[in-house]
């Protein structure tokens, strides 16, 4: 999938629309259409690259330091007594949007280890 039909450079280009609660210069945080707990946001770099392994290759500091930073801001907001970050990649991970994200979940106990 590359960017032009990729469905988060939407989100930020405005075609498509989100739910959006948080943006900063390189990064932005939108709530998932279907969440798997009282807070469930995807923090994404503006950037496009379909997985983390590919982001972290061509990202450069500041890129990743922003992405993280809003999502521990969003996890934090969701909840005081913990939150869970989570990316997957590839089809074992089930992967179905090809533009990194990290999941925030919070608001609810969250089980270990995932399925
Ligand atoms: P993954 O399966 O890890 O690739 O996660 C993709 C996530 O994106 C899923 O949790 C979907 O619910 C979510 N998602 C897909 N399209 C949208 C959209 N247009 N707006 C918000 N969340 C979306
Ligand atoms: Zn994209």
């Amino acid at each position: 999938m590359d960017a032009q039909n990729c469905p988060f450079c939407k989100i930020f280009s405005g075609a498509i629309a989100a739910q959006i609660v948080a943006r900063s210069e390189h990064s932005l945080v939108f709530r998932d259409l279907n969440p798997q707990a009282p807070t469930h946001v995807l923090a994404i770099p503006k950037r496009h690259a379909r997985d983390l392994g590919e982001f972290v290759a061509t990202a450069d500091a500041a890129e990743v330091l922003d992405l993280f930073k809003l999502a521990s801001e969003a996890g934090r907001a969701g909840s005081t007594t913990g939150y869970r970050v989570v990316t997957n990649e590839g089809i074992d991970a089930g992967q179905s949007v090809f533009h990194v994200h990290l999941h925030v979940l919070a608001g609810r106990h969250l089980g270990w280890p995932p399925g």
